[in-house]
C-alpha cells in the first residue's frame, strides 16, 4: 500500500477525534482561509489547500467519517488509497468551500450522508392515580433494534469487510448529464444507499441490515405529579441508526387510571363528601379520606350541598417546582332514602318545630338572585 506518506485527517484539520462537526467545520473555515490558492501564493499553499479540503470532505461526512474511524487510509478490500472518493473527481473543487463558508447555497449539489438516526418508538404506560401522583420507577419491556453484535453493526459476515460501491465508485452519489438541458444532476447512489461501500457477503445474523430486534428492558423513572396525555422522552432509548447510526428516542405516552373517589383538577384533588342531615345541621369533626391516609376535617354546623373545604397541600405536586396543590372537598347533603321507624318519629317531631311558612321563603338565595340579576344587567 502507498499509504504511508499520507498524513491523519484528524492532524490535517488539527481537531481531535472527538471534535464534533461545528469543530470540523470551524477548523476547516480557518485553514482554508489561510492555504486557498487565491490568497496564499506560497509553494506549498495549493498541495496544503487539496489535502485541507480532502480531510474536510471525509471528516464533515458522518459516514466516511465511520469508515475512515474503523480503516483508517487502508479500507479493506484493496481498495487502498481514495475510497472516499476523489474530492476533485469531476466536481468543482470549491464546492466545498462555498458549503462551508455559505452553508451550501453556492453549490446546491451535495446531499447530507451522515449516518441515519434510529426510529423513535412509542411506548404506552399505564400508571394508578397514586403512581402518578407520587412518582414511580417502572420497568418496562420492548422490542427495538439494536446493533447486530455479529457484525457489530457493520452488516458484512465475520472475516468480511465492506468493499467500495462499484456503481459510485465510493462517492455515494451519481452524476447523470440530462441530454436535452446539458444539466447534470447528482442523485444519491442506489447502489449503496449513499454509503459510498457495498457489503459482498452480508452477515448471516441480521442479514446485512447491521440492525436485530431484540427485547430491551429498561427502567422508566417517572416523576411525582405527572398526568394522562403528557410523555416522556427517555434519549437514545429508540431504535439504532442503520450502520452505527445514533439511536432514536423513546416516547412513553402516560395512561393514568381513574381513581374510585378522587376526582384530579390538575394539581388540585376533588373529593365529594356526603353527609347526612344531621352531620349538615349540627356540624361535626370527620376523618375525611387523602392521598396520604385519613385527615381530620371539621363540618361546621348548618354546612349546605356545595360548600368546599380546603385542605392545604393534599394535592398533586408540582412537576418542576416544589411544593403541592390542595384537596378539595365538596359536601354533598344526602337525605335518606328510607327511614326506620323511630328515624320517622324523629323527622316528623323536628318538622313541627320547623315554621313552614318563613322557612320556604327564606330558601330563595337572595345572594344568588342577586348575582344573576348583575350578570344581565337588570
Ligand atoms: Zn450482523
Ligand atoms: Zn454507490
Amino acid at each position: 500500500m502507498t499509504t504511508g506518506a499520507k498524513r491523519d485527517y484528524y492532524e490535517v484539520l488539527g481537531v481531535s477525534q472527538g471534535a464534533n462537526q461545528d469543530e470540523i467545520k470551524k477548523a476547516f473555515r480557518r485553514l482554508a482561509r489561510q492555504y486557498h490558492p487565491d490568497v496564499n501564493k506560497d509553494a506549498g499553499a495549493e498541495a496544503k489547500f487539496k489535502e485541507i479540503n480532502e480531510a474536510y470532505e471525509v471528516l464533515s461526512d458522518e459516514q466516511k467519517r465511520a469508515v475512515y474511524d474503523r480503516f483508517g487510509h487502508n479500507v479493506p478490500g484493496g481498495m487502498g488509497n481514495g475510497a472516499y472518493g476523489d474530492p476533485f473527481g469531476g466536481a468543482d473543487p470549491f464546492s466545498t468551500i462555498f458549503d462551508a463558508f455559505f452553508g451550501g447555497a453556492a453549490s446546491g449539489q451535495r446531499t447530507q450522508r451522515g449516518p441515519q438516526r434510529g426510529a423513535d418508538l412509542p411506548y404506552t404506560l399505564r400508571l394508578s392515580f397514586e403512581e402518578a401522583i407520587f412518582g414511580i420507577e417502572k420497568e418496562i419491556e420492548y422490542r427495538r433494534l439494536e446493533t447486530c453484535a455479529s457484525c457489530k453493526g457493520s452488516g458484512a459476515e465475520a472475516g468480511t469487510d465492506p468493499v467500495r460501491c462499484p456503481k459510485c465508485g465510493g462517492s455515494g452519489e451519481v452524476r447523470q448529464r440530462a441530454p436535452l438541458f446539458n444539466m447534470v444532476t447528482v442523485t444519491t447512489c442506489d447502489q449503496c444507499m449513499g454509503a459510498g461501500y457495498v457489503i459482498p457477503i452480508p452477515c448471516r445474523e441480521c442479514r446485512g441490515e447491521g440492525r436485530l430486534r431484540q427485547l430491551r428492558r429498561l427502567t422508566v423513572k417517572v416523576p411525582a405529579g405527572v398526568d394522562s396525555n403528557q410523555r416522556l422522552r427517555i434519549s437514545n432509548e429508540g431504535d439504532a441508526g442503520p450502520r452505527n447510526g445514533p439511536f432514536g428516542n423513546l416516547y412513553v405516552a402516560l395512561d393514568v387510571q381513574p381513581h374510585p373517589y378522587f376526582l384530579r383538577e390538575g394539581n388540585d384533588i376533588i373529593l365529594e363528601l356526603r353527609l347526612n342531615v344531621a352531620q349538615a345541621a349540627l356540624g361535626e369533626e370527620l376523618e375525611v379520606p387523602t392521598v396520604d391516609g385519613n385527615e381530620k376535617l371539621r363540618i361546621p354546623p348548618a354546612t349546605q350541598t356545595g360548600q368546599t373545604f380546603r385542605i392545604r397541600g393534599r394535592g398533586v405536586p408540582y412537576l418542576r417546582q416544589q411544593g403541592r396543590g390542595d384537596q378539595i372537598v365538596v359536601t354533598r347533603v344526602v337525605v335518606p332514602q328510607r327511614l326506620t321507624d323511630q328515624q320517622r318519629r324523629l323527622f316528623q317531631e323536628l318538622a313541627q318545630t320547623f315554621d313552614h311558612e318563613g322557612d320556604q321563603h327564606q330558601e330563595r338565595d337572595d345572594g344568588l338572585f342577586g348575582r344573576i340579576k348583575d350578570a344581565l344587567g337588570l
